[in-house]
């Protein structure tokens, strides 16, 4: 028996005993190909020694020293190294411990904000259908994965929701990318003016939606035209790159392949690439001279914001993606497995859409491709793949099901940035092999 609380106790795990390069090994020495860098974190595959070393040097000057008293050179460094490469005018990096956090301090900062320049009123947040942006109460209240949020409905701030930006799905027969972008904003618009626009506070989107839609990008004009309904109302806009940020897509910032910035943009996972617990939320200029030149003081705080060690982590792997050029080895190898994928499923009756940017690549599965019917509205397929993947040495991030808010079943792929064309190919045949078993 075990005395650690896990997510699901009913299944026993494996214990990860060494990790090295793209591979993960259990206690019985089987490898792991981890082709979803676990959620979508561990952007540098396993065991980098440039980052080990980075940790090891930061834990001989200091480990943490907290916030309230101190600032530290990592700490410092890393917020210039995301500030500098940022969009727009996101001068201001707020550091926390994951995503979770992240979302709460924008949200928390959004409202601060508003009620700062004395627009009180603004306190509703529009988010999305069909989205993740975490599981601490705040985040869950917007986010739009109604399974998760069911049993705490009580708890959770009352939100809205409009559409994703769903085009597999729902760009209609004969409208171009551009007529099913506007019609979105519309919707959006819509809804700030059903609220009334002085109500409401911030529109929070994922750039490209990961958990609940499978590496699901907008079409191209999407950002551009919220950007300017939000901009229209006073809205701020919120991107969360917790998944999608951080090299993800082949840009540092996804949103910035769109040519938008956001006000405020939430940022986790592959900054810390799973070597330390690590999020941060930028802010924009604007917001944060609100508050400086106001109460001079965001009311928000962790424990272990701006962790030392954490910090020096996330700079060491920002310095090896630029050092090792990674971002363009992601678009490359981002393109190469949409391209295997394509080809290995070309065939299969319920593949119907392969698709991403960057490494960040999803699988949809339908019944029938015709009418793009969901594969498995019990949700069960998705542990299916999950387990079989795991017995063929693969690891992949499944998701789905017809829960209200989440339409499909998909896989989502991540792998580290660091793959090579060999291992590409690998993980698409594995992929492969594992669908045929199943479906
Ligand atoms: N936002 C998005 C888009 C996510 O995918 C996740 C986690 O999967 C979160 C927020 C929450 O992040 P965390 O699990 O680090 O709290």
């Amino acid at each position: 028996m075990t005395h650690v609380f896990h997510r699901n106790p009913q299944h026993t795990l494996n214990r990860a005993v060494r990790g090295q390069g793209i591979s993960l090994f259990d206690q019985d020495g089987r490898q792991y190909l981890d082709a979803s860098g676990g959620a979508a974190v561990s952007c540098l595959g396993h065991g980098h020694p440039d980052v080990i070393a980075a940790i090891k040097t930061q834990l001989d000057q200091v480990a943490y020293a907290h916030s309230s008293f101190f600032t530290t050179q990592a700490c410092e460094d890393l917020a210039d190294c995301l500030a500098g490469a940022a969009p727009g005018d996101l001068d201001h990096v707020y550091f926390v411990s994951g995503g979770s956090e992240a979302i709460e301090a924008a949200l928390k900062l959004a409202r601060q904000y508003f009620v700062e320049r004395g627009e009180t009123e603004r306190s509703q947040f529009i988010a999305r259908r069909q989205s993740y942006h975490g599981n601490t109460l705040g985040a869950l209240a917007i986010g739009g994965n109604a399974w998760r949020r069911q049993p705490f409905l009580p708890l959770l701030a009352p939100a809205h929701h409009v559409s994703p930006c769903y085009a597999y799905r729902d760009q209609r027969p004969g409208e171009t990318e551009e007529q099913y972008a506007a019609r979105l904003a519309d919707e959006l618009e819509q809804k700030i003016l059903e609220i009334g626009p002085d109500r409401v506070a911030a529109f929070v989107a994922e750039t490209v939606v990961g958990a609940t839609a499978g590496a699901l990008p907008p079409v191209r004009t999407y950002l551009r035209r919220i950007r300017e309904v939000c901009d229209r109302h006073g809205v701020l806009l919120i991107l969360d790159e917790v998944m999608s940020g951080m090299g993800r897509t082949g840009h540092l910032y996804a949103c910035a392949e769109d040519g938008v910035a956001p006000d405020i943009l939430a940022i986790a996972k592959g900054l810390g690439a799973g070597y330390q617990p690590i999020g941060a939320m930028l802010a924009s200029r604007r917001i944060y001279d609100t508050l400086v030149n106001g109460s001079g003081f965001f009311q928000h705080g962790h424990t272990y914001m701006g962790h030392a060690t954490a910090c020096a982590a996330a700079l060491a792997v920002q310095r090896v993606i630029g050092r090792d050029n990674l971002l363009a080895n992601v678009l490359a190898r981002g393109e190469q497995l949409r391209t295997r994928l394509r080809e290995v499923f070309a065939d299969h009756p319920n593949v119907g859409d392969v698709r991403g940017r960057g490494l960040f690549v999803g699988v949809e599965f339908v019944r029938d491709r015709a009418d793009k019917s969901v594969l498995d509205p019990a949700m069960k397929t998705h542990a299916r793949l999950k387990r079989q993947a795991m017995e063929n040495g693969l690891m992949v991030y499944p998701m789905g099901g017809t829960v209200d808010g989440v339409r499909g079943d998909h896989v989502l792929l991540a792998p580290p940035f660091i793959c090579t064309a060999a291992d590409i190919d690998e993980i698409a045949a594995l992929l492969d092999r594992t669908v045929r078993q199943i479906l």
